[in-house]
This record gives structure tokens, sequence and C-alpha cells, in this order.
């Protein structure tokens, strides 16, 4: 499984690692950056967690496992 985060979408709302800081991180500005690549299956609910809850859906996640 692995997560794309489109920067250009990105805000830096927070929400992803927020929810899911064992999926995502912050940068040094507040924008998401992925925390583990590729996304092992016992954080797959995590990942879609923080994707379904980012307001400028900027975060694609895929494969399934
Ligand atoms: S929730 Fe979405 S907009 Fe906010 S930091 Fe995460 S990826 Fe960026």
């Amino acid at each position: 499984m692995e997560i794309v985060v489109d920067s250009d979408r990105c805000t830096g709302h927070g929400r992803c690692y927020t929810l899911a800081p064992d999926v995502y991180e912050p940068d040094d500005d507040g924008y998401c950056q992925e925390q583990v690549a590729p996304v092992p299956l016992e954080l797959k609910d995590r990942a879609l967690l923080g994707a379904a809850n980012c307001p400028e859906d900027a975060i694609t996640v895929t494969g399934d496992d």
C-alpha cells in the first residue's frame, strides 16, 4: 500500500497527522509528508482514516496490501 500526498493541494490543515501520526507527519512548515512508505498492512486503517479526513482531498492511497 502506497500513499501519495499532492503537495499542490495540501494546505497544512494537519488533520491527517493529527488523526494518524503513525502514518503521516508534518514537515517543517506543517504540510503533510508520509511517515512510512510503503505503508504496512497493520496501518492500512490509519492511512485511510487520514486520507478520508483531508479537506483538500490531497491524499491518495493505492494498493490493497
Ligand atoms: S489533512 Fe490534507 S491538507 Fe491537511 S496536512 Fe494533511 S494532506 Fe495536507
